[in-house]
């Protein structure tokens, strides 16, 4: 009998009498796909078929990019005041507030992720559609009036036209709430394509889109996979920018997909995001945020803190207090409200997951807890245990590569040289974090490593205001913030003579 905190099936009546029908949105229009093709999918903690989906192809594609570029073009949204486009977006806010619940339980439903977490994440959205209310509303560009007598210079920002938004399945609410309403801000037009296994609050946040009055053709959903939908939405001439999150490897192909048409890329990736722990760092609040770190989201974030990097003189200490933690995490029924770690997205990224454990061991790591899938009573397997490994070395491919599970990996170090060689030493750059009581320690660490989010002494925090992204591998451009306005906007340099008291060229 494993000695960990799991809630069993609890809460079978809050499934779904029936799984919810999903179309396409083109044009203002809900519309299934031509050839009548759908995908099912069913709660990975559930098993029940919780979304039907039309599943789209080229046609479905290239006809939202048509109708996405006509409202560009000849639409009223592009040219609207930040006034209007505030009042829209605000209002869309509150209807996400209105439903909440709703959205928060079909999220919970599709992604397994816990029903508690799913509300935060719903809450945390509708933040995301109010601060891009508030950009749309304050931003300027810049005048130059030092250029001579007879000159004035404008810096003109404009919408960057067409923007193709593909996201993930881990957080796919909140996902393209970091994309869409900045975009929308802007005064760009979209076309959303969700991931294939987390379609249903896409949906949902175009229904409350149309409420909300935003014109036809501005924003558009395609359901369906990368291939044909996401290829026809980084190739297509007709579309201007890709904001993509997602996997680094997809993030790579959509780069030299786009290239052909030199589209601008925006890429939020994956991450293998160190901790270092200092010996005179507070272990109790660092444990915690470990575990926080780890098991948020079952562990598939990218912005697992995965990577524990402590002094050999406490490592025992912090792993032992780590693990008594682990054991008290509620892992179990995502409909439960006391449950804070839900079901694994698919039992072949289970399998990923556990294979990555099974390397280490082979390369003479040592699991100092759990390893392999949970059982949940009444829910079946597609959960994995807590898992800590220790004795890991920085060549081993659980310390290398994202594992996308809650596992976590323990290495240890002796200066604060060697911890900040081995925090830089991976292909990602998506966010780091040290503990320690001393501030320059501290910034010592902030400084010299290479990541666009770094913590001290606390894991995870998140604000509309502050922008996130990453270096190296972990991607390029940024979300939140003036950032992720900025992002969607073009630059247009205007030179105004006054008057006529440049000399003439020729004489
Ligand atoms: P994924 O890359 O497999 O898929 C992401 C999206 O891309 C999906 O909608 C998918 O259908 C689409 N897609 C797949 N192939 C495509 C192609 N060739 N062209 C266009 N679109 C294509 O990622 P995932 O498994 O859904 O999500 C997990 C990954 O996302 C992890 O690596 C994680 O780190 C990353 N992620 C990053 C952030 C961040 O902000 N940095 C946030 C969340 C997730």
């Amino acid at each position: 009998m494993l000695d960990l905190t799991i809630i069993p099936a609890t809460n079978a009546a809050a499934l779904p009498d029936a799984p919810m029908g999903l179309r396409h949105w083109i044009g203002g229009a809900w519309v299934d796909s031509a050839d009548g093709a759908t995908s099912e999918r069913r709660s990975p903690a559930h098993g029940v078929p919780v979304s039907v989906a039309a599943k789209g192809g080229r046609a479905e594609a290239e006809a939202a990019v048509a109708a996405a570029r006509k409202a560009f073009d000849t639409g009223a949204w592009p040219r609207s005041s930040g006034k209007d486009r505030a009042t829209l977006l605000l209002k869309v806010a509150d209807l996400i507030d209105r439903d909440r619940a709703a959205i928060a339980q079909q999220e919970v439903l599709e992604s397994g992720k816990p029903i508690s977490q799913a509300m935060a994440e719903i809450e945390g959205a509708a933040d995301l559609w109010r601060y891009a209310a508030a950009l749309a509303r304050t931003q300027a560009g810049d005048s130059h009036n030092s250029l001579g007598p007879d000159m004035l210079g404008l810096v003109l920002k404009e919408p960057i036209g067409v923007v193709s938004l593909i996201t993930p399945w881990n957080f796919p609410f909140l996902i393209i709430s970091q994309k869409l309403p900045f975009a929308l801000a802007a005064g760009c037009v979209a076309v959303v394509k969700p991931s294939e296994l987390t379609p249903g609050t896409t949906v949902m946040l175009g229904e409350i889109l149309q409420e909300a009055g935003l014109p036809e053709g501005v924003c558009n959903i395609v359901l369906g996979y990368g291939d044909p939908v996401g290829e026809v939405l980084t190739t297509d001439a007709r579309v201007d920018m890709v904001s993509f999150t997602g996997s680094t490897g997809v993030g790579k192909r959509i780069t030299a997909a786009a290239s052909a048409t030199l589209k601008k890329v925006s890429l939020e990736l994956g991450g293998k995001n160190p901790q270092v722990i200092f010996a005179d760092a507070d272990l109790d609040q660092a444990a915690d945020a470990i575990a926080f770190g780890i098991y948020f989201n079952a562990g598939e974030c990218c912005n697992s803190g995965s990577r524990i990097i402590a002094h050999e003189d406490v490592a025992a200490a912090l792993v032992e207090k780590i693990v008594a933690l682990s054991r008290k995490v509620p892992f179990g029924d995502p409909l439960d409200p006391r449950t804070q770690v839900g079901a694994i997205i698919s039992p072949e990224h289970l399998a990923k997951i556990d294979g990555y454990v099974r390397g280490a061991v082979a390369a003479g790591a040592h699991v100092a807890l759990g390893g392999g899938a949970l059982e949940v009573g009444g829910l079946g397997a597609q959960f994995y245990q807590p898992t800590i490994v220790t004795d890991v070395r920085p060549e081993m491919a659980i310390a290398r590569e994202e594992v996308f599970g809650p596992v976590l990996s323990v290495l240890t170090f002796r200066t604060a040289d060697e911890a900040i060689a081995l925090a830089n030493d991976a292909a990602y750059g998506l966010s780091a974090g040290v503990w320690s009581r001393d501030i320059s320690t501290c910034l010592d660490f902030v400084r010299r490593v290479r990541a666009g989010t770094i913590w001290t002494n606390t894991w995870m925090d998140g604000f509309s205001e502050l922008p996130f992204g990453g270096f190296k591998e972990s991607g390029q451009g940024r979300e939140l913030g003036r950032y992720g306005l900025e992002e969607f906007l073009e630059v247009k340099t205007v030179q105004m003579r006054i008057g006529q008291t440049r000399g003439a060229w020729v004489e």
